[in-house]
């Protein structure tokens, strides 16, 4: 499959890596002077920014967490006055201040650059038309996308999320080849349409769909893919660094390709902060090496994740990430274990009869225990008439499989279905009622 731009994304390793080096130590210099917050930071280690003169250096600089940008909300970190902004964006934020995206022109070039080269690794040319059902507003995932489709010629249906009805009328009508939305709003699009009787993997014309804005797993990737009918791509990005763009797979499906002339990308122990080689675990930390208004030095993504550095068959030279695995606030830690929201969605997904549809409520009991409750949706099979023989040997099942695979006891409770919550945006699986008690 093409690539949106080779000379860059199929660069000899070598090559990169000097590119990043200068971009690195002129970024460095140039949040020195231009941003209060990085000047201190750089006073505190030290350190002077004419001593970062390549990539060996970055391990020097200095950490950028979420923490660091609410304190300068909403603009204290832009590199640029007001009037050479031209976007502002903005993360959910459903806990405090969200944080902020600033763009300038030039940064939106460079969005719609990595925008194209993503939609383009997945298949996307001018002759197609994309339904694009990212929330369009202050989330950057629906602009985002819109900029990516316009720059290649495809033809965009700015749908936004929401109204599902009319979206699967319009997705028929308008012959869509492309979707765009979260994985959890796509199995909405997909029960809609079998709800109005309409099956969606013969009347729609949609081939791809490129899903990310949450985690994930590589199950519900195939439980997609065979209720659509359709190629999922993953898509990773985050409002800190520009939004979609930051990643994204090719065909051949073995990892997310970062846009690394841009995003220079580590992992580090999220214990320790140290650099830990390709191949290892940890958190992602990412170091914008061309942003003008929010240029931001080795941000921890607290996503978990693992970096290949090896050439890929698509041709591409751009290290790969592994399908991130969670963040790691998402990870629960209950009676003392640690449980990856990731390993329950594996494990739901492989019981047969179980809907791709649950939630996770995490509790404390009377006596003071930890409680992991699992709802998840039961096939609609079990309901007509309703067989509560059969549900509840499905639900022990379900549960054995669960205690295996997580190593504590879960308790399960089979739903009927359309009783969980659906979103129109990320889903919301993990409800910790631990947080109620605390101070
Ligand atoms: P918010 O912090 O409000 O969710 P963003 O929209 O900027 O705001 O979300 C970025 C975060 O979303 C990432 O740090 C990551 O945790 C998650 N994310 C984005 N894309 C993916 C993906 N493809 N797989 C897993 N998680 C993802
Ligand atoms: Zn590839």
């Amino acid at each position: 499959m093409p690539m949106w731009n080779p000379e860059f994304e199929s660069m000899e390793r070598g090559d990169l890596e000097k590119l990043q080096g200068e971009r690195l130590s002129k970024i460095a210099a140039y949040t020195f002077n231009k941003i209060p917050m990085y000047q201190r930071k750089f006073k505190a280690l030290g350190i002077a920014p004419d001593e970062i003169k390549g990539l060996d250096d970055l391990k020097r600089l200095p950490f950028t967490t979420k923490q660091d940008l609410r304190d300068e909300y909403p603009f204290n970190n832009f590199a640029v006055p007001l009037e050479e902004v031209i976007r502002l964006h903005a993360s959910s934020g459903t806990t405090g201040k969200p944080v902020v995206g600033g763009y300038t022109q030039n940064d939106l070039k460079l969005w719609a650059e990595v925008m194209a080269r993503t939609v383009t690794s997945c298949g996307v040319t001018d002759k197609d038309v994309a339904h694009n059902a990212y929330g369009y507003g202050l989330f950057t995932g629906g602009l985002g996308f819109h900029l990516g489709f316009q720059t290649v010629g495809a033809t965009v249906v700015p749908v936004s999320g929401g109204m599902t009805r009319r979206q699967i009328m319009l997705l028929e009508d308008f012959g869509a080849t492309v979707m765009t939305a979260t994985p959890s709003y796509s199995l909405v699009l997909a029960e809609e349409a079998a709800e109005l009787g309409i099956d969606f993997k013969s009347r729609m014309k949609v081939r791809v769909g490129i899903f990310g804005a949450e985690p994930w797993t590589e199950e519900m990737r195939q439980e997609i893919q065979a209720r659509l009918g359709i190629e999922a791509y993953d898509i990773y990005g985050l409002t800190e660094i520009i939004g979609p763009g930051v990643s994204v797979e090719c065909e051949h499906h073995n990892g997310l390709h970062i846009n690394e002339d841009h995003f220079l990308a580590e992992i580090i122990d999220p214990n320790t902060g140290e650099q830990l080689p390709y191949g290892e675990e940890g958190e992602l930390v990412f170091t914008t090496l061309t942003k003008e208004a929010m240029p931001i030095l080795r941000y921890r993504t607290r996503d978990l994740t693992v970096l290949h550095a090896e050439k890929c068959a698509c041709g591409r030279t751009m290290v790969r990430m592994e399908k991130i695995r969670g963040r790691s606030d998402d990870m629960l830690i209950v009676r003392g274990v640690n449980v990856f929201p990731s390993l329950i969605e594996k494990t739901l997904l492989s019981v047969e009869g179980l809907e791709p549809q649950y939630q996770i409520i995490v509790d404390r009991t009377q006596e003071q225990l930890d409680k992991l409750e699992i709802w998840v949706e039961a096939n609609q099979r079990f309901f007509e008439p309703i067989d509560t023989g059969a549900l509840e040997n499905l639900r022990a099942a379900t549960e054995a499989h669960l205690n295996d695979a997580l190593g504590i006891r879960a308790e399960v409770k089979l739903t009927g279905p359309h009783s969980i919550e659906r979103s129109i945006g990320k889903a919301k699986r993990i409800v910790d009622k631990r947080d109620l008690y605390k101070g």
